[in-house]
């Protein structure tokens, strides 16, 4: 089978991209997605268990993408999404208190709150509705082959597949990336591990999301629905906390964030991620590119992962449909050069926004305790500043 574009990894990027090639060609690309797990049988990446925030800019990306039916792909996940008005932080046993509030910046969220489960129906729901997108699925890559015409994909079950350009949406492990011999560079691992959960609390979240810098790493609570919220722990020591009986670990954890929502009373099923920094050697080569996870996969500290992930997918949306729609050749290098060139900036910015909160919080040196309290004060007083710094995480680029 032919295809103009085959996208390997058919989650959060992978089907994310399909749908705005979709709409930006009005349905006229031909696109195939190839997914390794069963659909809702997503575990670990994927569609899983976890809530993310998108921040406001990539709530209004997804409003970009127009599908069949004439909604826009925001007006599907909104209805399932928890806004966030205020970002609380903080660094346990010293003064420093940040909030960042909507209001401040003239908006009506900072952001939402989304369950990857959920998202995912939708996603494939709008792909199953348009008819130049194949969802290929549960399916096994066998080996890729690139020539100066194009890209054979031959998969386990004997079906080969043809397309001008590869996309590798396939996360952190990405197969696509060691078949075109990019190297996965590990910038730093982090020794940590991400539990997630559902947790109850006694007073409502009042859609608030909370970050909290902790000396064993960072934690995250996110406003959900039902009054809910979604844990984020960064730990160095999961296996004690994931073992702990329901209300060792509330007990725990109350230790940790404190009483701003009154008692935790109840959580969900634990699920654990270890957390790594790395980055893919280069993001394109002859006819393929990597976007999302696969192309860096970040630390959840600052929740820039898919933020990140979504602006390559419109970057490369755009770039690759005005070039379809020119006639031109898609799996052209200058093109995917021209890509790549878009790109570097906000990547490296990213890297590096995550990586220095994270070396500035998890130092107990007490330069950087003063350094980091005076940091946060400052933010505190200043408008000015809690702009610049909520630029770019607000996803405004
Ligand atoms: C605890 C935690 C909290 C987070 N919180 C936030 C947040 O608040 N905000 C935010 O923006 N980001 C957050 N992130 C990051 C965000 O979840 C990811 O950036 C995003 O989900 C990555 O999506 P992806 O599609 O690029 O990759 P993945 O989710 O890894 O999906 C890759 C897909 O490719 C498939 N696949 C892999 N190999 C193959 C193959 N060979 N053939 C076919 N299919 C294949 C996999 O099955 C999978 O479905 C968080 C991450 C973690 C771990």
């Amino acid at each position: 089978m032919n295809y103009d574009i085959v996208i390997v990894g058919g989650a959060m990027t992978g089907t994310t991209l399909a749908l705005a090639l979709s709409a930006f060609t009005n349905g006229k690309m031909k696109i195939a997605v190839l997914e390794r797990q069963p659909v809702k049988q997503h575990q670990q990446s994927g569609f899983d268990a976890r809530c993310i925030a998108l921040s406001d800019g990539s709530c209004q990306k997804f409003a970009q993408i127009i599908l069949p039916d004439g909604q826009n792909l925001w007006q599907k996940i909104q209805p399932f999404s928890t806004h966030i008005e205020q970002i609380h932080v903080s660094d346990k046993g010293h003064s420093g208190i940040v909030e960042f509030s909507a209001r401040e910046f003239h908006l009506q969220q900072l952001g939402a709150v989304i369950e990857l489960q959920q998202v995912g129906q939708i996603l494939l729901q709008a792909v199953e509705q348009s008819d130049n997108i194949d969802y290929l699925c549960p399916v096994e890559i066998a080996h890729i082959e690139r020539s100066q015409d194009g890209v054979k994909i031959s998969l386990k079950n004997d079906r080969t597949l043809t397309a001008q350009l590869l996309i590798g949406a396939d996360g952190t492990k990405s197969e696509v990336a060691s078949a075109v011999n990019i190297s996965q560079e590990m910038l730093h691992d982090y020794g940590q591990t991400a539990i997630i959960a559902n947790v109850q609390t006694q007073q409502p979240h009042q859609n608030r999301a909370f970050e909290r810098f902790t000396t064993e790493g960072p934690l995250a609570l996110l406003p959900m629905k039902d009054n809910l919220i979604s844990l984020v722990w960064c730990v160095r020591h999961a296996d004690e906390l994931l073992q702990a009986d329901e209300s060792t670990f509330l007990t725990r954890l109350q230790q940790q964030f404190g009483w701003r929502l009154g008692r935790f009373q109840r959580c969900g099923q634990r699920f654990a991620y270890p957390l790594t920094l790395s980055r893919a050697a280069q993001h394109v080569q002859a006819r393929t590119v990597l976007i999302g996870n696969a192309a860096q996969t970040l630390h959840p500290i600052a929740g820039q992962g898919f933020n990140l992930g979504i602006r390559d997918v419109m970057t490369l949306a755009n770039i690759l449909s005005y070039a379809y729609l020119q006639q031109q050749e898609i799996g052209d290098d200058a093109l995917l050069q021209q890509y790549e060139n878009k790109r570097k900036a906000d990547q490296k910015q990213m890297i590096q926004l995550t990586d220095g909160l994270l070396t500035i919080f998890a130092n107990n040196l007490l330069p950087l305790q003063i350094g980091r309290n005076l940091g946060l004060m400052a933010l505190a007083q200043s408008s000015m500043l809690r702009q610049y710094f909520a630029k770019p995480t607000l996803g405004w680029i």
